[in-house]
């Protein structure tokens, strides 16, 4: 079978199996995106998160401001478009939304602190590659409404927490400290000058970030520009007591929940609204796209979004599909979707008609059941029910209405018992462990 259409490029299906895209990466089936969303959502719990779910369509003006006019993102990577007037951008991060609804619906009102977590799609116009797409799923927290240090341990470990529980061990976490805005604008300036006489010298990208964010400069995989920071100032050097007080008690409060880091002073991550601690969790093994999940304090955002109050917060984000490279990599267990309980075969139309209204009897009941819906031969609905992985077969035809009874075959073993129609229903419903309704 054929289309002339195909799903747009940097986008991908997810299907009821594994496949291989184009690019040569496993895509994985349904039931492993659920059996992960389904450990996220458990660990959010354990730690006390409840979930929000905003728009995947805000203001553009939301995202330009709330991520940042210096970055790639608004720069280059924005999805975004006008219609009546209204300038839409499909969200290409959930941080600036989760904060533009937490003002919106006035959720400190709640009382004490908000700690929120979304799970969804993000949009972002990169080039494709492995592990980097145009519609991308992300989850993360919001820790807002608070500017201790325990919020900032805790959002690390909540991120570690999940890789944790989904087998991911081969990880590394880097650590670093911003400051505040006053003074990173101090050594924003000092980097500058340092930069400049080295401007010719330095990539496209980075001359761009120079002229833009020179910050982001210290980004680069570039071993001749790793070479020409070595000696450039340090941002830890301009950062006040009070941040590196903040930082140590951090530091202190990781140890004490035995995460492990290292401390990195060239991490600054792409965002503007970042303040003080700043994290970024990597796989290994994951080539260019190592970057598994990442995140920090914000807490000037509100302020940026027009919040008469500042709202000290952290949070994290990670990537669903950076995170299925890392589970193939480790070569993490992961459950298979849930196999039939029951298939019924059917032999002829009589038969066809009492298969498929006890089916239905069955489903009420809870069971998972299979059954043919195309009136195929015997050997045709054999391979369906092995396709099906059913635990049990019947194969009724007119022997079988004619003696009330059901011949059921228990595929593991391959045992046959005769039940009684009017027993099928409790034989089942006991045999597969499922309540009845
Ligand atoms: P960021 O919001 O840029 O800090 O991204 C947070 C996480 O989202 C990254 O660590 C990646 O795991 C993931 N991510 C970001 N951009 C993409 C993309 N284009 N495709 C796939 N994953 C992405």
């Amino acid at each position: 079978m054929s289309t002339s259409f195909q799903n747009i490029k940097g986008t991908f299906d997810i299907l009821p199996d594994a496949y291989t895209d184009d690019g040569g990466t496993r895509v994985a089936p349904t039931a492993e995106w659920r059996y992960v969303e389904r450990t996220v959502r458990d660990v959010m719990a354990r730690y006390n998160l409840e979930e929000i779910r905003t728009p995947v369509l805000e203001p553009t003006d939301l995202v330009a401001r709330g991520v940042g006019a210096g970055t790639d993102i608004v720069q280059k990577e924005m999805f975004a478009f006008e219609r009546a007037g209204t300038n839409y951008v499909l969200r290409p991060e959930v941080t600036a939304p989760v904060v533009r609804s937490f003002l919106q619906h006035h959720l400190d009102q709640r009382g004490g602190v908000q700690k929120l977590f979304y799970i969804g799609p993000c949009f972002r116009a990169e080039q494709p590659q492995k592990g980097r797409y145009r519609q991308f799923h992300q989850f993360g927290i919001e820790i807002l409404g608070t500017d201790d240090a325990r919020a900032d341990a805790e959002t690390i470990a909540i991120m570690t927490a999940i890789y944790d529980a989904l087998g991911i061990s081969d990880t590394r976490l880097r650590i670093n400290t911003l400051g505040t805005p006053d003074r990173r604008e101090k050594y924003v300036e000092a980097l500058r000058e340092y930069l400049e006489p080295y401007a010719d010298e330095l990539s496209e990208t980075s001359q761009r970030r120079l002229e833009a964010n020179p910050l982001r400069v210290l980004d680069t995989k570039l071993e001749h520009e790793q070479k020409i920071l070595q000696e450039a100032p340090q941002l830890i050097e301009y950062v006040s007591d009070e941040s590196l007080a903040h930082y140590d008690r951090v530091k202190e409060l990781l140890a004490d929940l035995d995460v492990a880091y290292v401390e990195d002073p060239l991490l600054v991550r792409g965002l503007d609204y970042y303040t003080e601690t700043t994290f970024e969790l990597e796989g290994a093994d994951l080539g260019a796209q190592s970057a598994l999940a990442g995140g920090g304090r914000y807490d000037r955002l509100a302020e940026v979004l027009g919040s008469d109050e500042p709202v000290p917060a952290t949070g994290f984000a990670a990537g669903m599909e950076r995170l299925f490279l890392a589970l193939d990599a480790a070569e993490a267990d992961r459950p298979k979707g849930p196999a039939a309980d029951v298939f019924i075969a059917a032999l002829g139309e009589k038969a066809e008609r009492w298969v498929f209204q006890t089916t239905q009897d069955l489903r009420e009941a809870g069971l998972h059941v299979a059954l043919d819906l195309k009136g195929r031969s015997l050997k045709a609905q054999m391979r369906e029910a092995n396709r099906q992985a059913a635990d049990y077969t019947l194969i009724i035809g007119g022997n079988e209405l004619d003696a009330e009874k059901a011949t059921v075959k228990e595929m593991e073993s391959g045992d046959q018992v005769e039940v009684p129609f009017d027993e099928l229903t409790d034989y089942l419903t006991t045999k597969c462990d499922v309540d009845g309704a």
